[in-house]
């Protein structure tokens, strides 16, 4: 289980632009957060906050209630996705996914059946075989996604994960995430700023402008409507 607590965090970069003000927010344990705001209003500033890759100037990250400020990238159990997918082109699919199982010291034969199992799971069991070269962008996405679960993580963080792809291709996409999401109960926060991806994927939206949370509620909550 993981829940996220952000208290009154702040991020102020070194030429003093102040990214993220004040930020107070809540993911409960298997929840559906959207950070939903413009571009520059500082939204992957929170995500790189909450993955660990950058350092809050002030207010405190708690991770199940721990302190998590000063816990590196990799003690943190979190998964991340970002729109430019960052697939590893000389690797098959296959390896790809199990590459973090790999990294870990997980054996070849549970590898392989935790590999196929995911796989299947995102409907791309049938090109473990290809390079990434060799797929569609939803394929694409997929095998990132699949990298990103493939050890179980309790918190999920995407960036924008579908901003590179066809309108088409991005509304199915949406509709798959959030069903995978919710099949493995992972506390998700996921950053975008496409409305209509927040209304149709979040459990709760929270609203972000200019570096600070305005709203958080459900869709029908902040825009009266699901
Ligand atoms: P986004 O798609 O999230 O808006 P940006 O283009 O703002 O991404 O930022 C891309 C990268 O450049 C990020 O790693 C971010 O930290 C960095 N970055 C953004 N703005 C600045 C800046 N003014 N000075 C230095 N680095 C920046
Ligand atoms: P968003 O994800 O909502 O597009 P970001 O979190 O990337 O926004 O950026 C928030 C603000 O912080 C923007 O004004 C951006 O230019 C600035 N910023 C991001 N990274 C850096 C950095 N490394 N140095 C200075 N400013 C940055």
């Amino acid at each position: 289980m993981t829940t996220v607590a952000l208290k009154d965090v702040t991020k102020v970069f070194a030429d003093g632009t102040i990214a993220v003000d004040s930020v107070n927010l809540d993911v409960n344990d298997g929840e559906f957060m959207v950070l939903l705001g413009p571009s520059g209003c500082g939204k992957s500033t929170v995500l790189r906050m909450v993955a660990g890759l950058e350092e809050p100037s002030s207010g405190a990250i708690l991770l199940d209630g721990e302190l998590a400020n000063d816990l590196p990238p990799r003690d943190r159990r979190i998964a991340m996705v970002f729109q430019d997918f960052a697939l590893y082109p000389h690797m098959t699919v296959g390896d790809n996914i199990a590459f973090p199982l790999r990294l870990s010291g997980v054996e070849p034969a549970p590898r392989g059946e935790r590999v196929n199992d995911v796989a299947s799971a995102l409907g791309i069991g049938d090109v473990l075989a290809r390079k990434p070269s060799q797929l569609s962008g939803g394929q694409r996405q997929r095998v990132a996604m699949g990298r990103a679960i493939v050890r179980r993580p309790g918190l999920f963080l995407m960036d924008e994960p579908l901003s590179n792809l066809d309108s088409g291709l991005r509304a199915e996409l949406r509709a798959e995430i959030s069903g995978l999401v919710r099949e493995l109960g992972v506390s998700t926060i996921y950053v975008t700023h496409d409305q209509a991806e927040a209304l149709t994927m979040a459990d709760r939206v929270a609203i972000m402008r200019k570096g600070v949370l305005q709203d958080v509620g459900t869709p029908t909550q902040v825009y009266g409507r699901p």
